[in-house]
């Protein structure tokens, strides 16, 4: 049954529309190509083995900046396939009978088959990678995610010390607004009420998260940390977490200049989460970049992950017009409390609203 599953997940990705889509996001493959490109001092000469090469953009790119040698590996027959032909008609690939065609031999060599089954050969030893790349984020980050493959490689093929592209994660978490679910929209359609819509819509997202881009200005708490990940260093389990976050209102909604009225700050909808990936200086010494799929950032393929509470919560009204020396006194403690559970890729959130001691303010 494993087999099967494995077979439509990679036949899917056989479609070259999500390598088309995948490329032409230009936060995520210009964040690789400036990592890649703009690291000579770890790349050139380098071993690299790019894990789940798809086209093979990103081995395109390490050829491009001077690798020894780049290890290819797709799982998807067609993608291998094609893998082989594009780098083979950029002049990169790597021919293993040497001097066959006549030609300076490439750097890349397209491995078909799953990373976890490759097996050792002449030009291939365990621990003999420099530098590990991946682009393996899924939506919410771990939503079907190849990051076990990623550290499997790792454990594997990479040398003590040896670099991984990108080498952090960060998951975010924060509340919207009213404005952030579609019941606005169908409020008013051409100046019809259509609001039952809206309804139905907002107790459908309820029960599933939504991957959907939330625009920054209907965000109404502050942002937190959900999760980080050292992927250098980190454990298969430790993408199954809990994590407890609190969010505070955002005392700065803007009022006026943007199409977020002062009333919608007042009731949080739900949590948005998003995720950004780290080149970090630790290996990207001499440019470090990072990917942000953040609201507050330009869109990606990705957007964001939108988890939407049962009943609106009352965050900020009672904060209103209060003052600063109040929220001082208050603690900054009007916020909501959410429980947030990861297993295998799939969220689930808990909440709570976090009561304050109104009578103690000044
Ligand atoms: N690196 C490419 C493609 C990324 S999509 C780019 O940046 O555009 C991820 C690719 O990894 C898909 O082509 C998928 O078939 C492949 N893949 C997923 N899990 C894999 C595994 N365990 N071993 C090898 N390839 C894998």
């Amino acid at each position: 049954e494993i087999k099967n599953i494995n077979k439509n997940y990679f036949g899917s990705y056989s479609s070259f529309g999500i390598h088309r889509d995948m490329i032409s996001d230009k936060v995520r493959t210009d964040a690789y190509r400036q990592a890649i490109l703009e690291n000579p001092l770890l790349l050139r000469g380098a071993v690299v083995m790019d894990v789940g090469c798809g086209t093979g953009i990103l081995s395109l790119f390490a050829a491009q900046a001077g690798a020894a040698r780049v290890i290819a590996v797709e799982a998807s027959d067609k993608m291998a396939e094609v893998a082989t032909q594009i780098a083979k008609e950029n002049g990169l690939l790597q021919n293993r009978i040497p001097g066959e065609g006549g030609q300076r031999d490439g750097v890349i060599d397209v491995v078909h088959g799953m990373v976890e089954e490759l097996r050792n050969t002449d030009y291939i030893q365990p621990h003999s990678v420099d530098v590990l790349i991946s682009e393996w984020m899924g939506y919410c980050l771990l939503y079907e995610s190849m990051l076990s493959s990623v550290l499997f490689a790792r454990d594997r093929w990479l040398k003590p010390g040896g670099a991984i592209f990108p080498d952090t994660a960060t998951m975010f978490v924060a509340g919207f607004g009213r404005g952030g679910t579609s019941i606005p929209f169908w409020e008013n359609v051409y100046g019809f009420n259509m609001s039952c819509i809206g309804r139905e819509v907002v107790e459908d997202a309820a029960r599933i998260p939504i991957v959907d881009v939330i625009d920054s200005c209907n965000i109404i708490t502050t942002t937190e940390v959900l999760q980080s990940f050292d992927l250098a260093t980190m454990q298969r389990n430790e993408m199954d977490f809990t994590a407890t976050v609190e969010l505070e209102p955002k005392l700065d909604t803007p009022s006026g200049h943007s199409t977020c009225s002062k009333l919608e700050a007042t009731w949080c909808y739900g949590i948005v989460l998003w995720f950004d990936t780290g080149f970090t200086k630790r290996f990207c010494r001499e440019k470090p970049v990072n990917l942000s799929t953040s609201p507050y950032d330009p869109s990606t393929h990705w957007s964001q992950t939108i988890l939407t509470f049962r009943e609106p919560i009352a965050i900020s009204s009672k904060l209103k017009g209060i003052g600063h020396d109040a929220m001082i006194g208050l603690g900054g403690c009007a916020c909501v409390q959410v429980h947030i559970r990861s297993i295998h890729g799939s969220m689930e959130a808990r909440v709570k609203h976090l009561s304050y001691p109104i009578s103690k303010s000044p």
